[in-house]
Parts: C-alpha cells; sequence; structure tokens
C-alpha cells in the first residue's frame, strides 16, 4: 500500500502563476499535503519539508526506497541559513551566481531538520528553484518545500503534468499543469560538505561554469565509471529508466550507427517492438526498418536534446517498445548530464563497437 488521495489538476500560467492556483496548492501543503508542480529542471512532488509526516508520503507515492534522500527547495538564502549548518565559504558566491537555477547544494543538516528528509545522514541537500510557480509557492506558504521528482522511483522524471500523471494518479493531492518544464534534466548537485567539494549528478548547471568558482570541482569518478549499485545516496545505477530495454552504443559515429540499424533489423526479425532515439542528422540511417523513430534534435543543440529526453523515451513505453537504441554523448557541456542520464536509463551497461 502507498499513499493514496484523489488527485486534482489544476492548470497554472507558468510565467504569471495565478493567485489562486497558488493559495489553494500552498493549503495541501500546509495541511500535510502532496503537491506536484513545475520547475525549470523537472516536476517536483512537494510537501512540507519541516514536516516529517509529509515526507513520509513522498517516499510512499513514489515508491522510493529508504535510501535515496531528498532536497529541500528555499525561498532564500535565509531559509538555507535555517536548514544547514557550518556553511562553507563557497556556499554564498556559489549561490550568488548559480540561484535560482538548477543547482542543489549538499550542507550539513541543522538538528532541527527531519532526518527523513536526507534518510539518517547528517546532510541536507538544498536548492532554490527558479520557476514562477515554485517561487510563488515557496513565498506563500513560508516553509523549505521537500521535492524529488515527481515520478515513480527508477523511471524517467516527469517534465510535463501528463507525465506526472502517468506514474502518480492517485498518489499526489494536487498536480499544477504549468507546461514543459524548460531544462528537462535534474540539478547538478555538489556536496560541499566534502573538501574539495565533488558533483554527485552532473545537470542543468555545468562542471565548466562552476569551474571559474571551484577549480578542483571534479565528477565523482567512482559515481561515472562504477557500474555496481553504490552506497552513496543517489548514485544508484538503475535510474531515469523507460520499461523498455535501452540499449546504450558507443564507439566511433559511423560504425555505432551501423551497429544499431543491424541490431535494430535483427529485433524486429524476432518480432521485437524497437524505438530508436536519435539526432536530426542521423535519422536517415534508421529508415526502413520498422523501428519507431524519434529525433531528438541537432547535435549541436544539447539543450533541445536534454529538455526532449525523458519525454522520448516515456512515449517510447506508451507505445509498448521493447528496447531502445540510443549511442552516447559526448560528455561537454550539458552532454555531461545527457550521458549521466542515457547510462542510468541502460542500467549501467555500454555496448561498445570497435
Ligand atoms: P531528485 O530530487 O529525484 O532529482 O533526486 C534527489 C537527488 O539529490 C538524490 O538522488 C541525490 O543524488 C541527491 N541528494 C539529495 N539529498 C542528498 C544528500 N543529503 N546527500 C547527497 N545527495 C543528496
Ligand atoms: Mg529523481
Amino acid at each position: 500500500m502507498g499513499y493514496t488521495a484523489e488527485t486534482r489538476v489544476l492548470q497554472v500560467n507558468p510565467q504569471h502563476p495565478e493567485p489562486e492556483v497558488i493559495t489553494a496548492a500552498a493549503g495541501v501543503l500546509r495541511a500535510g499535503g502532496l503537491v506536484a508542480f513545475p520547475t525549470e529542471t523537472v516536476y517536483g512532488l512537494g510537501a512540507n519539508a519541516l514536516d516529517s509526516q509529509a515526507i513520509e508520503r513522498i517516499y510512499l507515492a513514489k515508491r522510493r526506497p529508504a535510501y535515496d534522500p531528498l532536497i529541500a527547495h528555499v525561498y532564500d538564502f535565509a531559509q538555507v541559513q535555517q536548514l544547514a549548518i557550518d556553511l562553507p565559504e563557497i556556499a554564498r558566491p556559489l549561490t550568488e551566481h548559480f540561484w535560482p537555477g538548477p543547482l542543489t547544494l549538499v550542507f550539513k543538516r541543522a538538528p532541527h531538520v527531519p532526518e527523513s528528509i536526507a534518510q539518517g545522514l547528517d546532510t541536507v541537500a538544498i536548492r532554490m528553484p527558479a520557476h514562477p510557480v515554485a517561487r510563488a509557492l515557496l513565498d506563500q506558504t513560508g516553509f523549505p518545500i521537500a521535492a524529488p521528482s515527481a515520478n515513480t522511483f527508477t523511471r524517467p522524471s516527469a517534465t510535463t503534468a501528463a507525465h506526472v500523471l502517468e506514474d502518480l494518479q492517485g498518489r499526489v493531492d494536487l498536480v499544477l499543469d504549468g507546461g514543459a518544464s524548460t531544462i528537462g534534466l535534474e540539478s547538478t548537485v555538489i556536496d560541499l560538505t566534502q573538501d574539495p567539494p565533488v558533483i554527485l549528478r552532473p545537470g542543468g548547471v555545468l562542471l565548466e561554469d562552476l569551474k571559474g568558482l571551484i577549480p578542483q570541482l571534479a565528477v565523482n569518478p567512482k559515481y561515472l565509471s562504477n557500474p555496481m549499485p553504490s552506497a552513496s545516496p543517489g548514485m544508484m545505477i538503475k535510474h531515469y529508466s523507460p520499461r523498455a530495454n535501452v540499449m546504450l552504443f558507443d564507439g566511433p559515429i559511423e560504425v555505432v550507427l551501423i551497429a544499431m540499424a543491424d541490431t535494430a533489423q535483427r529485433l524486429i526479425a524476432n518480432g521485437k517492438k524497437v524505438g530508436i532515439l536519435t539526432l536530426e542528422e542521423e535519422a536517415v540511417h534508421f529508415t526502413g526498418l520498422g523501428a519507431r523513430i524519434i529525433s531528438l534534435g541537432k547535435r549541436e543543440d544539447l539543450s533541445q536534446i536534454g529538455r526532449v529526453l525523458f519525454g522520448a523515451m516515456r512515449a517510447l513505453d506508451v507505445q509498448g517498445i521493447d528496447a531502445i537504441l540510443v549511442h552516447n554523448f559526448e560528455k561537454i557541456g550539458l552532454g555531461e548530464a545527457i550521458s549521466d542520464r542515457l547510462l542510468r536509463a541502460a542500467s549501467g551497461r555500454v555496448i561498445r563497437v570497435e
């Protein structure tokens, strides 16, 4: 059994949220309920971050195991000082540069903050979202809002209200439908309790930009190279996964395209339904195979690819596709986050071709 609720859906203007909608949503949160709302990264499943029973409902609704901690969303820096202690000096310049925005910082947790938000860790992850709906909600409630991505655990994150309902219909009190998230990938998570700080999850803020403030910053190499489930939070290799089996190809692009087309042909001959996520300029390699092809965009337009990636995987799932074929991306700029999500969608398995 999980948390059950009658799910209401309200439309909200993503630029100028209607005050009456925000008031209704804030009321649900104040009463300890769950509200899914748009943010610039992905949709969040929100609850009062200072109410441990409300936090418990998030875990039930998401069917999320007890080892994956949540991000607390804040309205201003004063709320950071309420939630966290021993802030390192770098916190100020980092937040001044990148907040509001897709950057999450892990600090030491203040003693009064429910331990369930961090699942017993003595830390807390905090982000200040930029989305007007998220900001209006935080403003109206006056308390920080714990909000993981609004999807069932291990599924691709929800980037539209329809995706939220696919996973959480009957498990969340209210969904605010404010259209598609503009980034479509989750926040970058930096652990500031380590010295030097480490990126636990690549995301919307780029490593290249962060290095301006933290030159020694690195993406935790264990996280990227180790395909085993890890003890550290949020690093499980199977994550962001559609129901279809994701086959992630890597190698020189000409050989990869041939291997993908051959694999698609073989699977289809064996009666499988195959989906291919491809770049616009590569789609021509896959015509006539009988695969369902989704173009993610042009190679150089990584923001576009990031924005549509999760939705494309979900669209193929809805069509009952058995296998999704896709190739890896260079880990440059947003390509770092995209290739991380693809690796985890593929449960860490990479098909290397030479
Ligand atoms: P989500 O909100 O679904 O995008 O996932 C939240 C992610 O934030 C987790 O999977 C972790 O990677 C990270 N996170 C949250 N809290 C902590 C924490 N206290 N320590 C380290 N990582 C955290
Ligand atoms: Mg998530």
